[in-house]
């Protein structure tokens, strides 16, 4: 039968060769938080004789959310005090963090900034009178962070780099740190990790992952004694605001499409907070970071009619007290102002960066003022190309006119200012209360690893602790390799035992591919067929009931149980056929498994906002039915567990404890 071709056909698929391999520590990802966890598990890894193994699905260079580079470290404590850090988290998340993770990454991540800076990554400072030097000049002077110079801060947390090759210079200390080890440290690069592999002889343990090549056929099932799913947050899931061959623009990077998220969930590991997501207002269709504008050049934003929506909407906010009360109104509370007055009709929203630089050319001479200028495009440049390239086929001139910016469609992430993610454990010491303990008596305490024995998390895959940042999340997986490490060697003796034999799992994740080989002759395209569905048909689908039932941009992000429900019902079904995912080639084998990730992480936020009756997080979503924060009922964690063995979903409440005194 004649076929239709309508696509460019990827990477052919192929009986795939299996590749065995055994290590003691594996660690599923190669952004942020995996590049730290490489370096420190290298250090401790080295003396005990162990074997470390990284898996990322792209090339460690440029990969996750750090891939385009940034223009700020978000994280950086310097003479602020840990403390003080835990107040500002606890308060941008309405209350609700896990104070033991978020100090512990408090007291450390100093350290990581502290080290990228020796590897090569250039931090802005500023002189003693008050001069901001860019990171190349700071170094022909030999100021350093390490050394006492001061860096230029955006913001209290916030310090200036020039970070186009952030990434890179991450990337390459783990890559440097891998190589100490000699043949008991291998990176595989475009390997992508399906699931975890779970112990034959002990239900509830980890004993690596199994995951396929998207360059060859080939299936890599990795035995490991202690394993860290650090694979970023999730987007996609919702239907996003870029249409056609837009799509690909999102400001969350495509690649990372819930894995950890799904593979904690699937493996019987807890979630916690997986209600809440992150809805970035950036600039309109470029996604083009705001934080800089905001922050270093002093941008404010407006409606249409140049009113000032947050003082505006001061009265509205102080419902939220005492979350409305910092000095920097919370992330989420800010969008709730801008969304009164887009739904209101006095849209759009304006930054006006022509009142910012026509400002700051008022006291600078002309030169200064081109610096200030360069430094402006050189902020998209650094970390959002797009935003560069729309501003300059948009005749935006940014000293001239305002430029539009809009709340983006929902992410879920918990490093950024957000906190869904895995229910983990926090450092086993004096001052962490015994509540948070507990879950962890039987299985082991240490730290940031889930609620499954041997199974870990660090970055946007650990919950109840965001505002970790790019720093943050190296110093997280600092912190999980070194407990990893202390994992492997009290489990000296113990051998990873798959409950699956090889010719299963590759039965199992080549599926698709095998069910597209025998069903393609069954009508002339292979777009319309009745035996399977294609990546992109289930990813639309996906995204309409999500968009339309779970507080999506088609409803300005509100929700209520009967529209949760019939969500359920949809998703529901939708799980059922993606029974029947096909893949034509190596491509389209990843997309496959990356729509089962979103999928699982879909069900898991689905879930979580129909079980938090309140809106705790407006702005981010709106329970309409339930339109209040109720502290009273709902200033708790909310903890999931999908049960493996009944295939049932388990929820839960579990109180939250203060450790750092107020004020907020
Ligand atoms: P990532 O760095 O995203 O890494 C995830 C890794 O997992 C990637 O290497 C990916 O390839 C891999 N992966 C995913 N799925 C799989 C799989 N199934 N198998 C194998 N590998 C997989 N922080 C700042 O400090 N300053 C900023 O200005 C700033 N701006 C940001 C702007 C944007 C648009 C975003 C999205 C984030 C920004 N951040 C910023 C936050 C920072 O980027 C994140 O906190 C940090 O990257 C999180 O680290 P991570 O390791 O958890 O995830």
């Amino acid at each position: 039968m004649a076929k239709i071709w309508s696509y460019n056909p990827g990477l052919p698929c192929a009986e795939p060769e299996i590749v065995e391999k055994e290590t003691d520590i594996l660690l599923v990802g190669g952004g942020m938080a995996c590049c730290g966890a490489a370096v420190e598990a290298v250090r401790w890894a080295k003396p005990a004789g162990l074997k470390v193994t990284l898996v990322d699905k792209a090339a460690l260079e440029r990969s996750g959310a750090v891939a385009m580079g940034l223009s700020a470290i978000n994280t950086y404590i310097g003479e602020n005090k840990p403390d003080d850090y835990v107040r500002m988290v606890r308060c941008d998340l309405m209350g609700i963090i896990r104070e033991d993770l978020s100090f512990d990454v408090g007291r450390h991540v100093d350290d990581s900034v502290i080290a990228f800076e020796e590897w090569g990554l250039p931090v802005w400072k500023r002189t003693d009178d008050g001069k901001i030097l860019d990171g190349a000049q700071a170094k022909a002077k030999g100021m350093t962070l390490k050394s006492g110079a001061k860096p230029v801060r955006s913001g209290r947390w916030q310090i200036m780099i020039n970070g186009e090759s952030y990434k890179c210079i991450v990337a390459e200390a783990a890559k440097n740190a891998m190589e100490q080890l000699g043949e008991n440290g291998e990176i595989l690069e475009r390997v992508f990790i399906v699931r975890p592999l779970m112990d034959a002889n002990e239900p509830n343990r980890c004993c690596g992952g199994v995951g396929f090549s998207v360059r060859e056929n080939k299936l890599y099932i990795i035995k490991a004694k202690a394993t860290l799913l650090a694979t970023g947050g999730a987007v996609n899931i919702f239907r996003p605001r870029s249409v056609a061959e837009g799509q690909g623009r999102a400001w969350y990077p495509v690649w990372n499409p819930g894995s950890a998220y799904a593979m904690c969930a699937m493996s019987g590991a807890k979630l916690v907070l997986m209600e809440n997501r992150f809805v970035p207002a950036r600039f309109k269709d470029g996604y083009g970071p705001v934080g800089a504008w905001f922050l270093l050049f002093k941008a404010r934003a407006t409606n249409a009619f140049g009113e000032d929506y947050i003082a505006k909407h001061k009265g509205e906010l102080e419902k939220f007290k005492p979350y409305s009360e910092a000095s920097v109104i919370g992330t989420c509370l800010r969008n709730h102002a801008m969304l009164i007055e887009m739904k209101e009709g006095r849209g759009p929203i304006y930054i006006h960066t022509e009142w910012a630089l026509q400002e700051a050319m008022k006291t600078m001479d002309k030169k200064e003022f081109k610096k200030l200028e360069a430094e402006a495009w050189e902020d998209f440049l650094d970390m959002c190309v797009t935003q560069a390239g729309l501003w300059a086929c948009l005749n935006i001139e940014p000293e001239k006119v305002p430029s539009e910016i809009m709340p983006t469609e929902p992410y879920f992430l918990g490093s950024h200012a957000g906190c869904a993610g895995a229910w983990c454990c926090g450092p086993d010491e004096d001052w962490v209360p015994d509540q948070y303990k507990e879950p962890w008596k039987e299985i082991g305490l240490y730290n940031r690893m889930t609620t499954v024995k041997g199974m870990f998390c660090a970055g946007d895959t650990v919950g109840a602790c965001g505002h970790k940042f790019s720093s943050g999340a190296h110093a997280e997986g600092r912190i999980a390799a070194k407990a990893m490490v202390k994992f492997c060697l009290d489990n000296k003796d113990y051998v990873p035992t798959p409950k699956e034999d090889p010719e299963a799992l590759k039965k199992e994740i080549y599926a698709p591919w095998y069910r597209f080989e025998e069903n393609k002759e069954a009508s002339t395209s292979y777009e319309v067929n009745p035996n399977f569905l294609l990546p992109k048909q289930i990813q639309a689908r996906l995204m309409k009931l999500m968009d339309e039932y779970v507080a999506g941009i088609a409803t300005f992000y509100q929700t209520n149980k009967v529209m949760l429900e019939r969500g359920l019902e949809l998703l529901t079904m939708l799980k059922e056929d993606m029974e029947k995912a096909a893949a034509r080639d190596l491509h389209e084998l990843m997309r496959a498994w990356e729509n089962i990730h979103r999928v699982w992480t879909a069900e898991l936020h689905l879930r979580h906002v129909l079980f938090r009756e309140e809106t705790r997080y407006p702005g981010y979503y709106y329970r309409a039915d339930f339109p209040e924060l109720n502290d009273a009922e709902w200033r708790c964690f909310t903890l999931s567990r999908y049960n493996p063995e009944t295939g049932e979903w388990e929820m839960e409440k579990f109180p939250y404890v203060q450790i750092i005194p107020d004020p907020l």
